[in-house]
């Protein structure tokens, strides 16, 4: 069976786990954190670079950050993971779902702000697939109306808007290092900080509420409890692993980008002859090959392609369900609401996500690529 997703070793991640712990720390913020830390800085501009235990973590500290409260309103697609809505429910915000576009899963930008109201606090775009939203749309909306953005950035490390790297545009980026993505660390997460205003406090947020990181830095002669917090930062372990992969982040883009690209060839008459769509990207966005993924014309189809798949011993998976009809949500909500988000319930129907990851064999992609013109045949 050709898994749909399998972790992976390039460089000197068990040396880095093994050197840290022969270095007596195995604690977070220690060497290998400040080495990721400075690495994101340094690559993709931002002015503050957190570690994570996971990009929900990152996202929970943005809604603390914001001081997000009960009654707040976060605008949120639909058509994203639970944590892009829950991280803002747990400190009582209600959710307003927009709907996606209709040629890509991300939200479209133009129904934003039928959405603000007098309530709304923030706004959180989600870069599906490594694909920019229209982030000077969606700033400009911000900018208007006085609201934070937070780019849910989880599968979007080294992808770039107009030139622009993700996760450094709006207030806060998320990225997340779970071993699905591009990079990876078991689980993981980034805090991008790009407004040097929320610095500060997201140290102490991330160590317990403490001051732990000024008494660290030398700037007060004590720690103590100052602020809410939890504990978001992960240990050594993790950080020496993702400083590894790190260190080969280009040559895993582009092998990532290789098999896209093969994908993409082979299953383009498809799409040309409109039986099956492809990802289609939008100029001002770049293509960090997180996900290939096709789109069928309806759900009857899209279990069937799958089936047909498992049956020739390849895994393929659909993705999200739509949030504004999820359990959780309807049964919570107490937002007037009824509204129809058509584009997100047909990507719930229709999306299918193809094997992708760093060990996967070009003939392996010809051969999954195979299978699926024969599908249809
Ligand atoms: C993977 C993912 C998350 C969650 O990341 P974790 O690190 O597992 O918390 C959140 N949002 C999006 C869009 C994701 O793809």
């Amino acid at each position: 069976m050709i898994p749909f997703n399998k972790p992976f070793l390039v460089g000197k991640e068990i040396r880095y786990i093994e050197e840290s712990v022969k270095s007596g720390k195995i604690s977070g913020n220690g060497y290998f954190t400040n080495k990721c830390q400075k690495y994101f800085e340094d690559n993709f501009g931002f002015k503050k670079a957190l570690l994570t235990t996971s990009c929900t973590d990152a996202l929970e500290m943005t809604a603390m950050l914001m001081n997000i409260k009960p009654g707040d309103e976060v605008i949120v697609p639909s058509y994203t993971f639970v944590s892009s809505a829950l991280a803002f429910v747990r400190q009582g915000a209600n959710i307003v779902f927009a709907d996606s576009r209709d040629d890509h899963p991300g939200i479209n930008e133009n129904g934003i702000e039928a959405l603000i109201t007098s309530k709304t606090k923030a706004i959180v775009v989600v870069h599906y697939a490594g694909v920019a939203c229209d982030m000077d749309v969606v700033m400009g909306i911000a900018n208007k109306y006085n609201l934070f953005v937070v780019e849910d950035a989880a599968q979007a490390i080294d992808s770039y808007y107009k030139g622009k790297p993700l996760g450094s545009i709006g207030h806060f980026g998320t990225f997340s290092f779970h071993e699905t993505k591009n990079i990876i660390s078991g689980e993981g997460g980034l805090l991008a900080i790009n407004d040097g205003r929320f610095v500060d406090r997201a140290e102490v947020i991330w160590e317990k509420g403490t001051n732990r990181s000024s008494f660290f830095k030398g700037e007060v002669d004590k720690y103590g409890w100052v602020d809410t917090g939890s504990s978001f930062l992960p240990s050594e372990l993790v950080a020496a692993f993702l400083y590894a992969q790190l260190e080969h982040l280009k040559e895993i883009q582009q092998k990532r980008e290789s098999l896209w690209n093969v994908y993409y060839s082979a299953l383009k008459e498809l799409d040309n002859q409109n039986i099956l769509k492809l990802a289609s990207l939008p100029n001002f966005a770049t293509n960090n090959a997180h996900m290939f993924y096709v789109i069928t014309k309806n759900i009857k189809e899209r279990d069937a392609l799958i089936a047909h798949l498992k049956g020739n011993e390849i895994h393929a998976v659909f993705h999200y369900l739509s949030l504004h009809k999820s359990p959780y949500y309807t049964k919570n909500n107490t937002l007037e609401s009824g509204q129809e988000l058509l584009q997100s319930d047909r990507y719930t129907d229709c999306l299918i996500r193809l094997p992708l990851f760093y060990n996967l064999k070009v003939s392996e992609v010809n051969m999954i690529s195979k299978v699926i013109i024969d599908f249809f045949k």
